[in-house]
């Protein structure tokens, strides 16, 4: 893609984003868009940010560490990162070492870990906690208990370096839109079920929405729809 293409489709998404904000009467600027640059180079990164994009997600950490060591040489406001991607254990250090958030956090050792490595360095994080809803991922909570004691962990302060900042999903990988309403409506759901449950958290982020679902997660209350596709085309690779 060539810096021109990138700016075009950021100009149409965005467009498309502030078309399903309305739609859905919600205000104007309250879905945020993470460009997933995954599988695509630091040199389309850069032309993302020459298009005003500073938020990021990414799925593998050694990928992003290597990407994003090039793009913060290359830029002077510096990119903000998400990691998205299923995290193994070993990799959490490198992590959190990089991003800003992690969205995908999908079981209490992972939080152990989290902990351990940010009051390593001294960092606070922000997570989301991500919610299995497709039948198409392994990853995510499929345990609504498992997560309320993730939950309620976290409100008793047993990780003072981690900030719970909202729920993650992907729908189901379909045409069809009633599942994927479905999925994304359950996780609304969950997220007002812990701020009852969990006031002193604030959990309020919605991450939810890919290039073909966008719209419908905008409707159903997101707040951040992470795009690739969309935005730099293709992936070389399928996942
Ligand atoms: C790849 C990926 C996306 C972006 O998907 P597109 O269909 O390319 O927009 C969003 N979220 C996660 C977790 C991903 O792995």
């Amino acid at each position: 893609m060539t810096e021109q293409q990138i700016a075009d489709n950021f100009e149409k998404v965005r467009t498309e984003i502030a078309e399903a904000e309305q739609k859905s009467g919600r205000a104007a600027g309250s879905v945020r868009l993470c460009a997933v640059s995954k599988f695509h180079p630091a040199q389309d990164v850069i032309a993302a940010m020459h298009a005003g994009q500073v938020l990021f997600g990414e799925n593998r950490v050694q990928e992003a560490y290597d990407k994003f060591g090039l793009v913060r040489e290359a830029v002077q406001t510096q990119p903000q990162l998400h990691i998205i991607g299923s995290l193994q254990t070993n990799k959490v250090k490198k992590a959190v070492s990089i991003s800003s958030c992690i969205q995908s956090v999908d079981r209490e050792p992972l939080l152990a870990e989290i902990e351990r490595q940010c009051a390593r360095i001294g960092k606070t994080i922000e997570i989301f906690f991500e919610i299995h809803t497709g039948e198409d991922t392994k990853s995510g909570y499929t345990d609504t208990d498992e997560l309320f004691a993730s939950a309620e962990h976290c409100a008793s302060g047993m990780y003072p370096h981690i900030v719970p900042r909202g729920l993650m999903t992907m729908a189901p990988f379909t045409r069809e839109e009633k599942p994927v309403r479905e999925a994304f409506s359950s996780v609304r759901k969950l997220k007002e079920e812990l701020g009852v449950r969990f006031p002193s958290l604030r959990i309020q982020e919605l991450s939810m929405g890919m290039s073909q679902d966008f719209a419908i997660a905008v409707e159903e209350g997101s707040t951040m729809v992470r795009i690739g596709t969309a935005l730099f085309g293709e992936r070389p690779a399928a996942l």
